[in-house]
């Protein structure tokens, strides 16, 4: 067995090149039954006419469910729950303070027991916080729904999902 990206002779069934340190199979420049070059395209050695062999890069999928994750998102977001549930623990504890801001702000500031630009203030900024919150609710429902939402180790969500 020969190396595809380096063209190196191998034991068999070697899992990484010694010489170049890639998967033996995950490149294409060289033949692994004769050490011959080969084009990217090509599909069969023309020197030994073995069949080329390819191994495709996966990425490791995660273990996350879509299904679940967007449960989550859809009915207890306010508590960041489905950030915990895909490991972005720090980013879900952002999201609860976003919302309980909201009710802070909007509560002392329709206490006006501030002086005037201090209560308009805080209604303010709860407003802002309220449409923060909303924003990054759909932009997360939305990356949830279509996979592209990864979990704290970057991986996408697992095939069950
Ligand atoms: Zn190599
Ligand atoms: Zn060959």
């Amino acid at each position: 067995m020969y190396c595809r990206n380096c063209g190196k002779e191998l034991v068999p069934g070697a899992e990484l090149c010694i010489n170049c340190g890639v998967r033996p199979l995950n490149a294409n420049k060289f033949c692994q039954n004769c050490g011959a070059e080969t084009r990217p395209e090509q599909e069969v050695c023309l020197k030994c006419g073995t069949l080329l062999k390819r191994e495709e890069k996966h990425e490791p999928l995660g273990r996350k469910n879509k299904l679940i994750a967007l449960l989550l998102c859809l009915f207890v977001a306010p508590l960041g729950v489905h950030r915990y549930y895909m490991g972005r623990v720090g980013s879900g504890v952002a999201m609860l303070l976003l919302y309980f801001s909201i009710f802070v702000f909007l509560f002392m500031g329709s206490m006006r027991s501030f002086p005037e630009p201090v209560w308009i203030g805080l209604l303010v900024f709860g407003a802002f916080a309220l449409v923060g919150y909303m924003v990054w609710w759909i932009i997360d429902l939305i990356s949830i729904a279509t996979g592209k939402m990864k979990d704290g180790e970057g991986r996408e969500f697992g095939k069950a999902g």
